[in-house]
């Protein structure tokens, strides 16, 4: 439990991802560290960026070049035999790599339709990533109604089956050309019909009724608008979840130990652990919704003054002083009237250079507290928490009428709900 809490303490909530050969889908917690300001990929790592359309940042994880490579492989190799005589390998390969680029830009599109509409319906979205099991879309939160729930949920099945039926046309249109002396409209026939065929793939694997894949959340949205209740709602989706992860995970090892299938099976457990671990994640936060709903930040709030220093300091000071002799990493800047005037990271300290750090005041390189989030005593932990999560930062100040009281911090809102969950069980 405290695995599963310490990841969703310092991740946002994401829409189910999609995925085709042979399977995709959706995950719920990357693994993020929070103070980072480098662009990590879903799992760690790298993740590099496409680009932007309508606001929403669209990247591909570095773990999408493994899947990108099995499916291209699969399918060239699958061309290479059925057309062994009539292409030369250069257009079998050309066309399962087109074929496959395509088969992913589907794939962003049918994030795209989970994501406009949650725009439309007012929730933020951060990003569209493509990862080893297919795409996803990072929410900021999570819908409001029911009924945005189920439009969300449903846009991106939609858009993967309107793909489905543009590609089985243009495949039909193709055919008919066939007998071309140059036998291009045979290749993009070919081309388009295994498109069709894998986006129609994607769009039925994803409306099964597990969450988080699609179906899943539309069925949290039937549950929730049936008994009112999120948080029941949740579970029974997530419970359907677990319990079609475990039907993928059976059948991927029997498909392993009889069928032979040695990749196709591991592919299956992988997603089918990939799933559960979701729902499971799923079921973790919004146990901690719960728990933090239930909390002030004022009575969670830690006040130490040994990180208060005023705007005059030397930045030397803070360096010998606070770093290197308490281990503060963050300095609260305030004036004498303990208003809070701006913070100061080891970010910042690192950026003035040892010479200067003795003439270095500390209001010269400090965020002002106008570019800051803060917290208020008043406000409940958890959407003092969801600030956190949003301006992915480890720390608030907590202020009154911009007088500082103290800071509210990851670490200690973990702490928090795990001493609940100890207590609980
Ligand atoms: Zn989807």
């Amino acid at each position: 439990m405290s695995q599963v809490t310490s990841q969703v303490l310092s991740s946002e909530r994401e829409l189910s991802a999609t995925g085709g050969y042979p399977a995709g889908m959706a995950h719920s917690d990357p693994p993020g560290s929070p103070d980072s300001t480098h662009r990590a990929g879903v799992f760690g790592g790298a993740s590099w960026r496409l680009g932007t359309v309508s606001g929403i940042e669209i990247t591909v994880d570095h773990t999408w070049v493994l899947i990108f490579g099995l499916v291209t492989v699969s399918l060239g190799t699958r061309l290479g035999a059925a057309h062994a005589e009539d292409w030369s390998p250069g257009v079998v390969w050309a066309t399962a790599l087109v074929a496959s680029l395509l088969f992913f830009t589907s794939i962003v599109l049918h994030e795209l339709g989970h994501s406009l509409v949650a725009q439309r319906v007012g929730v933020r979205v951060r990003s569209i990533t493509l990862f080893v099991f297919g795409g996803l879309a990072r929410l900021e939160s999570e819908p409001r109604r029911p009924r945005d729930e189920i439009l969300i949920a449903l846009a991106g099945p939609l858009v993967s089956l309107v793909l489905a039926a543009a590609f089985s046309g243009i495949a039909g249109l193709f055919a008919g050309l066939a007998g071309d002396a140059s036998g291009a409209p045979e290749v993009v026939a070919e081309a388009s019909t295994w498109l069709a065929r894998i986006n129609l793939i994607v769009a039925i694997f994803n409306v099964v009724p597990g969450f988080p894949l699609d179906g899943g959340r539309v069925l949290r949205g039937v549950v929730w608008a049936a008994t009112g209740s999120f948080a029941r709602a949740t579970r029974v989706a997530a419970a359907s979840g677990s319990l079609f992860a475990y039907t993928l995970i059976g059948l991927g090892i029997f498909s392993v130990l009889f069928g032979r299938q040695l990749l196709g099976g591991l592919w299956l457990v992988f997603i089918g652990w990939f799933l559960l671990s979701a729902a499971r994640a799923t079921v973790g936060q919004m146990l901690i919704e719960q728990i933090l709903e239930q909390v002030r930040v004022a009575h969670v709030l830690e006040r130490n003054e040994r990180a208060w220093v005023q705007g005059l300091a030397r930045v030397g000071e803070l360096v010998t002083r606070g770093v290197m002799q308490h281990g503060l990493r963050t300095f609260f800047v305030v004036d004498e009237r303990e208003q809070l005037r701006g913070i100061v990271t080891l970010h910042e300290l690192s950026q003035v250079s040892e010479d200067e750090r003795s003439q270095t005041r500390v209001e010269e390189i400090m965020v002002p507290a106008e570019a800051l989030a803060t917290t208020s005593p008043d406000e409940s932990c958890w959407d003092a928490f969801q600030r956190l999560s949003e301006w992915n930062v480890n720390q608030l100040p907590v202020l009154a009428d911009g007088r500082l009281l103290g800071a509210l911090t990851r670490e200690r809102l973990l702490a928090v709900v795990q001493a609940r969950l100890t207590l609980r069980t």
